[in-house]
């Protein structure tokens, strides 16, 4: 058995800050980071000895549950056959086939290796092929930590944005506008001014990276005319979206077109995987068929693609998307009947197997300004009265929580009660 906390210190030590993703820190929640010593299907096993219930699911990326049998099995056949030669492979060529048929905007498709690298890349594609610099992004949608991308809202939607971290350049902030998400009037606005600088709009359809907040009727069909008349390259960044709510792309299901779409998450079946695609007339400017340049020593890694492969199947297979969607609807309904019961506060956003439990009495909530309005003390108690009763939820009020298709109706049904409980 393993103390957490000793473990901590110890990595506090030599890793910065203890964790090598910030988040991991708790410092949303307060209290000891946690480590995970293995998982199986819904469940987590803590090297404390603990065993929770995960709804966190690695950021949505084990949507069939951890350590899936068949996903383990691909793995391990292909780890010994070699895992990766930096020569192409038979499988990234069925993979990326594979994306292509389901994505109804994807030509082309590259596989690269984290959400990050695919946003990197889409932005500079729709740089390269308009030939102009600025960015429009949504405050509160997040998109990886490329420079570009690491800006917030600064003092008027027409100033551009500031920068979000030390080391962004200034100046690459100020190439990004960033406007509140749903608010369409913000983005013409900042078309009417600047339209003949803008690159690409980039949006979460639906964001998932200030909690659940849903795209409101028309946003993203709005922003598709919106970049026409500008000429910008409409991007889609589905790293949360694409095979979570359905068996492809949250475009689809939205019948709006991007231009770009970034895939990442599910898709890696575990394994760091991503990828970024759209019209061939914009993939095939990168190299080496165009001048556009993007590479990758580890893209299209066997082991991934075997694992992102495998996931698909399943997922086709067994076609998980209604029971998940079924369970959550659920249990948002028991959460929320129970905070009203009790004045409110609370509310449980929820999506298909998404979710998040918004400590706010202004539900619902449409963008970051609201998310902000959120009791996030209040929050860090649930999420600590939760883990105390062996749930594992995001540890922020700011992210979401994933329903897995390993997740039972008697253990959702069971959280949601819990959730009810410890919502005093
Ligand atoms: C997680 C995420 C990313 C970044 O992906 P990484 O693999 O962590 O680099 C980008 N965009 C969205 C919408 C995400 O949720």
């Amino acid at each position: 058995m393993i103390n957490h906390e000793e473990l901590f210190s110890r990595a506090c030590r030599v890793i910065p800050g203890g964790v090598n993703s910030p988040v991991r820190a708790f410092n949303g929640v307060g209290g000891t980071p946690l480590y995970v010593e293995s998982g199986k299907g819904s469940k987590i096993h803590a090297a404390d000895g603990r065993t929770l219930t995960d709804f966190c699911c690695s950021w949505g990326a084990m949507i069939l549950g951890h350590a899936h049998d068949e996903v383990v099995a691909a793995i391990r056949a292909r780890a010994a056959k070699g895992t990766t030669f930096g020569i192409n492979t038979p499988d990234e060529v069925l993979f990326a086939e594979r994306l292509c048929s389901l994505v109804p905007c994807l030509e082309r498709v590259r596989l690269v290796n984290s959400g990050t690298e695919a946003v990197m890349t889409a932005l500079r594609i729709a740089r390269g092929v308009t030939g102009r610099k600025r960015i429009i992004k949504f405050d509160g949608c997040y998109h990886g930590h490329s420079d570009s991308m690491l800006v917030s809202a600064g003092s008027g939607v027409l100033t551009g944005g500031m920068v979000s971290s030390l080391g962004v350049p200034r100046h690459v902030a100020s190439d990004t506008f960033v406007a509140p998400y749903n608010d369409i009037n913000a983005v013409n606005a900042l078309i009417r001014e600047k339209g003949a600088e803008i690159a690409a709009i980039i949006v979460e359809p639906v964001a998932g990276n200030m909690g659940l907040v849903m795209p409101e009727p028309g946003f993203l069909a709005k922003l598709r005319r919106s970049a026409d008349r500008c000429g910008a390259l409409l991007i889609f960044d589905e790293v949360i979206n694409g095979f979570r709510f359905n068996f492809s792309s949250y475009a689809k299901l939205a019948g709006v077109n991007p231009d770009l779409i970034t895939l990442g998450k599910v898709i890696g079946g575990g394994l760091p995987l991503a990828a970024v695609g759209g019209a061939a007339v914009f993939m095939d400017e990168l190299a080496p068929h165009g001048k556009i340049y993007q590479a990758g020593t580890l893209s299209g890694n066997p082991l991934a693609v075997a694992a992102g492969l495998k996931t698909l199947e399943v997922l086709e297979r067994d076609d998980p998307y209604p029971r998940m969607a079924q369970l959550g609807r659920r249990m948002a309904e028991t959460v929320n009947k129970a905070a009203a019961a009790k004045g409110a506060g609370l509310h449980c956003a929820q999506h298909n197997g998404v979710f998040t439990l918004f400590c706010t009495g202004d539900a619902p909530v449409r963008n970051l300004a609201a998310a902000k309005r959120c009791d996030t003390q209040a929050y860090a108690r649930l999420f600590h009265a939760l883990l105390k009763r062996g749930y594992y939820l995001p540890p922020s009020q700011f992210e979401v929580g994933f329903i897995s298709a390993a997740h039972s109706e008697a253990e959702v049904m069971a959280f949601a009660q819990d959730v009810a409980d410890a919502w005093a």
